[in-house]
């Protein structure tokens, strides 16, 4: 169970409505029984239900039972797609690993508003489903126009993995055996991922013309951006192997 909550040996966490509601209605668990806990930092804790109150139970924190487990130390910033498959991706970049998830808007983006809230839930429940300690960050929604600008090619935080259907896909290749090379030392990496419609010209042209990034092929096939997204983080994680 997630709680947004410090953990200490002793120590107690209240739920809020939502959580009791889920412990005690849904999971139907009462008070001195036992149930594991994180926050997303501190590795996995056993807690024991102090009071098993449908609108506000209250854990006791047991022990530590399993550390925290850093996360590979990829981003993922994807256009925002329709509602499921946003949820999709959010699911699986948190099952893959990413450490940060952000939407960036581009000029075919067609979904206007993204729920950051919505996003964290997701994330939430497929690191509850898989047993994960660790939580990607979820930031907040951006123009990928603004996100460039702000990035500086020399001292941007990262080097960006352009997702490019129309790359060479031999040519990653070279790109992907240099992430290899440098084994995570050098400075690490963003998958970026476009919308439905791909990516426009001139977003196309401002990423080739970038010095910290590289164009990417996923193979030969056009994928359904959701599935590029999965696809990426695995060719990467395959190669950083964490
Ligand atoms: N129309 C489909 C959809 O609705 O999902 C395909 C969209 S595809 C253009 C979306 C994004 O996935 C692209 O902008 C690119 O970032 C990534 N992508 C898809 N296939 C790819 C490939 N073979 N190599 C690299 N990136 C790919």
């Amino acid at each position: 169970l997630y709680v947004d909550a410090p953990m200490a040996a002793g120590g107690d966490v209240q739920l809020d409505k939502d959580q009791s509601h889920y412990l005690v209605n849904v999971l139907r668990m009462g008070q001195g029984e036992h149930v594991l806990i994180f926050n997303g930092h501190d590795g996995e804790w056993a807690a024991e239900i102090a009071e098993a109150s449908k609108k506000a139970a209250l854990l006791r924190v047991i022990e530590r039972t399993r550390a925290h487990q850093p996360l590979p130390d990829i981003w993922l910033l994807f256009a925002p797609v329709k509602r499921a498959r946003l949820d999709f991706i959010a699911q699986k970049a948190t099952e893959m690993g990413a450490a940060m998830i952000q939407p960036v808007i581009t000029r075919r983006t067609i979904v206007s508003r993204v729920k950051d809230q919505r996003l964290q839930a997701n994330v939430v429940e497929a690191a509850e489903q898989c047993g994960l300690v660790a939580l990607p960050e979820v930031r907040e929604a951006e123009k990928l126009d603004a996100l460039l600008d702000r990035w500086s090619e020399r001292e941007g935080p990262r080097r960006i993995l352009f997702c490019d259907e129309a790359a060479e896909p031999g040519g990653s290749k070279v790109a992907l055996e240099r992430l290899a090379a440098e084994g995570g030392k050098g400075k690490p990496y963003a998958l970026l991922i476009g919308p439905e419609g791909g990516f426009d010209a001139e977003e196309r042209a401002r990423l080739h013309a970038r010095k910290d990034t590289v164009a990417i092929s996923l193979g030969p096939r056009i994928l359904r951006a959701d599935t590029a997204a999965i696809a990426a983080l695995a060719a990467v994680q395959m190669i950083l192997g964490d």
